[in-house]
């Protein structure tokens, strides 16, 4: 293999731009050529392509967001669009390409190599952690860092007006943000899309600990979880307290990467070159423990991803 492409693709990821990096500085000390691909498949279907050298990725490794950026691309679902698609890269004789992002960027990397021949290596970068086959995706510290800004920040000011704080984080199906962020940041509740609350339950609780003399109160909601309107109500209306929320929205998704994500981003970028530079491809990277892993694509997607409910169990316990 002599000429390999990258390109980010669905959500960005705080870390993506230091996996870019790692993969261009691996792939170009193997003696590689390295094309980035601008707005993902997007990019791709309209051969916006161009060659990357080490000057390229300067300075970036800081960097939340992707140089490379992002873009949704329905249209890659088509068979007729793969086929450009996969044109494109043939032209130049590219013959491997790496793709970060999540489930869905995973599963255009398969249905491009399956029909088109393309050998794809797939980084997992978003910051869900909603990927089964891993303990960690790229992005993730970072959010549930950035989270624990806010839930500090948050806790001053809810301590000193005796309120409830509710939270709305980012998660939709995986409930991962809600559930490190709250451990670390102390809530009192966490609410996560897999596991069911009574929420007459919750508010009687707060009730009581306003009784018992606690009258602050962080609860952590992953936006899949229920409605914030909803549950403000029933709080306030069961509890008596004052509740206030706070969505903490696109805010999660950028700044620096932490060094967890940088560690991440360059192991997974060295592993995803050397996979294809020996011909290990149509997989994915991943970290088990402390040792970066890689398996089969399809084997990767087949896996469902679940919450640790252990751990769910254990922060109850906590507060
Ligand atoms: P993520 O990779 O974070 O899960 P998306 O689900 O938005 O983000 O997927 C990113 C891109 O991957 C989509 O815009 C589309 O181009 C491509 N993609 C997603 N699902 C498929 C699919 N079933 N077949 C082909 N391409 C897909």
């Amino acid at each position: 293999m002599k000429k390999i492409a990258i390109l980010t693709s669905g959500g960005d990821a705080p870390g993506m731009n230091a996996c870019i990096r790692a993969c261009v500085r691996t792939a170009l000390n193997k003696g590689l050529e390295v094309y980035g691909v601008d707005r993902g498949y997007k990019g791709l279907v309209e051969d916006d392509l161009f060659e990357m050298d080490s000057k390229s990725v300067c300075d970036i490794i800081q960097r939340g967001g992707t140089i490379l950026k992002t873009a949704r691309c329905l249209e890659f679902q088509q068979p007729e669009t793969r086929e450009i698609a996969a044109n494109n890269l043939k032209k130049r004789g590219i013959e491997g390409l790496v793709v970060i992002g999540g489930d869905g960027s995973f599963t255009g990397a398969k249905a491009l190599s399956d029909q088109c021949g393309i050998n794809v290596v797939g980084i997992p970068g978003t910051i869900d952690n909603d990927l089964a086959y891993t303990d960690y995706t790229l992005g993730f510290d970072t959010a549930v860092n950035t989270v624990l800004w806010a839930i500090n920040a948050l806790r001053d000011t809810m301590t000193s007006h005796d309120r409830v704080s509710l939270i709305k984080v980012m998660g939709r199906r995986c409930g991962d943000i809600a559930l490190y962020s709250g451990i670390c940041g102390g809530a009192e509740y966490i609410l996560v899309p897999e596991i069911p609350y009574d929420l007459q339950k919750v508010a009687q609780t707060i009730k009581e600990n306003r009784e018992n003399g606690k009258t602050a109160s962080v609860i952590i909601l992953a936006e899949g979880a229920g409605n914030e309107n909803e549950i403000k109500t029933i709080i306030s209306l069961i509890s008596g307290s004052d509740v206030k929320i706070t969505t903490l929205g696109h805010l999660q998704r950028g700044g620096s990467p932490t060094m967890a994500d940088r560690m991440l981003a360059a192991k997974f970028g060295s592993r995803a070159i050397y996979l294809l530079i020996e011909g290990k491809t149509n997989r994915v990277v991943g970290i088990k423990g402390q040792n970066v892993i890689d398996l089969d694509i399809t084997e990767a997607l087949s896996q469902k991803k679940e919450i640790d409910k252990e751990l769910y169990r254990m922060a109850a316990e906590l507060c």
